[in-house]
């Protein structure tokens, strides 16, 4: 598995497995941790979650996926904008660690922007960071201006990711966060890389992953794994679908893949709000 280095110093592999929708359903759950468990075997050990999934269910899942093996995964999870006060995030990753059965975090984010002040849940990332109980924090769904604000609070410019829509049908970030976040060595977390499955229908897509040899879900993925500081967490529930996307690694994009993704998915030409699912 490749990886980027933090600003932490921590080794994030690049792809990894999302767990949005995990944790809902009780039925689900020994089919949700045979996937999580397949995928670390297939080398998708960077695992993104959050304590709104399932409202703790996911974690939960995760936990029972990594029991035995924590050493083995890079976890990711995130707190809710209204418990991330002071106090509020200390409590809320203190429960997070419960569910998830382990005693730290690797990265820490905050879900998005909410009412609590950026500088309170700052601090509490640091106190958290300080015991040992994050090994790192970050942020989700903040645009430039965001974090041109966040560099500004104390503490704010430790900030090792930011996690935000970005795939072939969403490529507002190109035009001033991306840059942004390279510039000030931020790698980004592409968050739903392949549009939830609904980029996949495209006849244009499928052409040219046709014509590379490869699904349409691992060129799309491979596009992103091209770039600098780009990451990408897909989410599978389906063991033939993890196998397909940890192979996306192997795939090299051409000089002529990019222009014709970029025909059929054009880049930015003007600067757009960032856009959230
Ligand atoms: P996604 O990863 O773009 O798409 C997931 C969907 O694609 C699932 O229905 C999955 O089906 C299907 N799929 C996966 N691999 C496939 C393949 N090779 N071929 C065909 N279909 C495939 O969407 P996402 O779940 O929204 O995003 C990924 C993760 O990002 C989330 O799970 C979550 O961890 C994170 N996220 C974060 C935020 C945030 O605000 N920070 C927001 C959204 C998502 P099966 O499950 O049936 O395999």
């Amino acid at each position: 598995m490749r990886h980027v280095t933090l600003s932490s110093g921590q080794k994030m592999p690049v792809l990894g497995q999302g767990t949005w929708g995990f944790g809902e359903r009780g039925k689900d759950r020994a089919e949700e941790v045979a996937a999580l468990r397949a995928g670390i075997d297939l080398g998708l050990t960077l695992i993104d979650t959050a304590e709104m999934y399932g409202e703790g269910g996911a974690e939960e899942i995760v936990g029972e996926a990594i029991a035995g093996r924590r050493d083995e995964v890079f976890l990711v999870s995130k707190v809710y904008p209204h418990n991330a006060s002071r106090k509020g995030a200390i409590a809320a990753c203190e429960r997070s660690l419960k569910r998830l059965g382990t005693d730290r975090i690797d990265v820490y984010l905050l879900h998005w922007r909410g009412g609590e002040k950026l500088v309170d849940t700052i601090a509490a990332f640091e106190t958290l960071r300080r015991d040992g109980k994050i090994g790192s924090y970050g942020v989700s769904n903040f645009d430039s201006d965001d974090m041109e604000e966040l560099w500004r609070v104390s503490g704010g410019s430790a900030t090792t990711t930011n996690q935000v829509l970005y795939n072939l049908t969403r490529r507002g970030v190109e035009w001033d966060l991306l840059p942004w976040c390279r510039e000030h060595g931020v790698p980004i977390m592409a968050y739903s890389p392949i549009e939830q499955a609904r980029m996949l229908g495209s006849s244009e897509l499928k052409k040219l992953a046709e014509k590379r040899g490869v699904t349409a879900a691992q060129l799309a993925l491979a596009w992103l794994l091209h770039q600098d500081g780009v990451i990408a967490i897909p989410k599978a529930g389906r063991v033939d679908h993890l196998r397909e996307n940890a192979a996306a690694l192997t795939i090299t994009v051409t000089k002529d893949d990019l222009a014709a993704l970029d025909h059929a998915f054009p880049p930015p030409k003007k600067r757009k709000p960032l856009e959230m699912l």
